[in-house]
């Protein structure tokens, strides 16, 4: 018998039952303020994962040795609020089953819904914007409003990368969470920040988002909200090499892919990253 490609991400080629990690893509956009698009992320970074190879040499591991099963694309109500109930559902599943899910956005309001079913201790984010809106646009669901609703979940907040918001955003960020502007990440270096944010968090459990502006979109441009002067690859790729073994979820949103596939590729390797800097902690 050949060998048939299918669309799922690159090795989840477990069945569920059998699957340590979930992954699903939630293709909704409906909230986006600037360029839509991010609908078109999820296929388009599992068409990246075919580019890489499957042995990661600084895990020393083939992610084959990995059970992680795709779900496939879920079908999105129109509705941001329902979306986010459609996601609490799907992740309270996979958690429920002791599972990890990883999902791929989509714009970042679809992490409202994941925070609320995996109800972490942390949550630390990556990104250009604060998203501390209580309400946008006429909804409080909106992807500016993400951080704002994760409040109401946990108090306990890092934020790394941020360099867009409105001047109470900043004054809310810097007095409640943990904040890491972009500029800090520069100033004192990922490596220093992550050392800082570390003995903060120790071994408590946490939810981890990517949101890809986090990104400096001179490096991936395929964002619908772009904004110079972020972290790069390799800072984003070290958050997720020293928080993998804390996460109790994961995703990675805001990819517009738009563009010659950089974005799409860099979230590819990156939701790679997570998943095998998970397991060989768990194993
Ligand atoms: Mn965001
Ligand atoms: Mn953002």
């Amino acid at each position: 018998m050949q060998s048939f490609s299918n669309n799922l991400f690159a090795d989840a080629d477990s069945d569920y039952n059998t699957a340590d990690y979930v992954i699903f893509g939630v293709p909704f956009d409906g909230t986006t303020s600037f360029k839509a698009g991010t609908r078109d992320a999820p296929q388009a970074v599992r068409l990246a994962s075919y580019n890489i190879e499957t042995f990661l040499p600084f895990y020393n591991l083939e992610m084959t040795e990995i059970a992680v099963h795709d779900f496939g694309d879920m079908f999105c109500d129109c509705l941001p609020e329902n979306v986010a109930a459609q996601v609490e559902d799907t992740v309270k599943e996979i958690t429920g089953d002791s599972k990890i899910p990883v999902m791929l956005g989509g714009e970042h309001s679809v992490t409202i819904g994941a925070v609320r079913a995996v109800k972490p201790d942390w949550y630390v984010v990556c990104d250009a914007h604060l998203d501390l809106q209580d309400e946008y646009r006429g909804s409080d669901f909106n992807h500016d409003c993400v951080t704002a609703r994760v409040f109401e979940v946990t108090k306990n907040i890092v934020i790394i990368g941020a360099r867009s918001g409105c001047r109470e955003e900043f004054e809310f960020a810097r007095e409640n969470f943990h904040l890491y502007t972009a500029d800090d990440v520069k100033e004192r270096g990922i490596k220093a920040v992550l050392d800082e944010v570390g003995k903060l968090i120790c071994d408590a459990k946490l939810y981890l988002s990517i949101d890809a502006d986090a990104i400096d979109c001179c490096l991936t441009p395929g964002l619908g909200t772009p904004e110079p002067f972020g972290l790069t690859p390799s800072d984003v790729r070290d958050v997720i090499r020293k928080f993998a073994k804390n996460a109790v979820g994961f995703d990675y949103v805001e990819v517009l892919p738009n563009d010659s596939g950089q974005t799409a590729m860099a979230a590819a390797h990156l939701t790679r990253e997570f998943i095998a800097g998970s397991y060989v902690h768990r194993n």
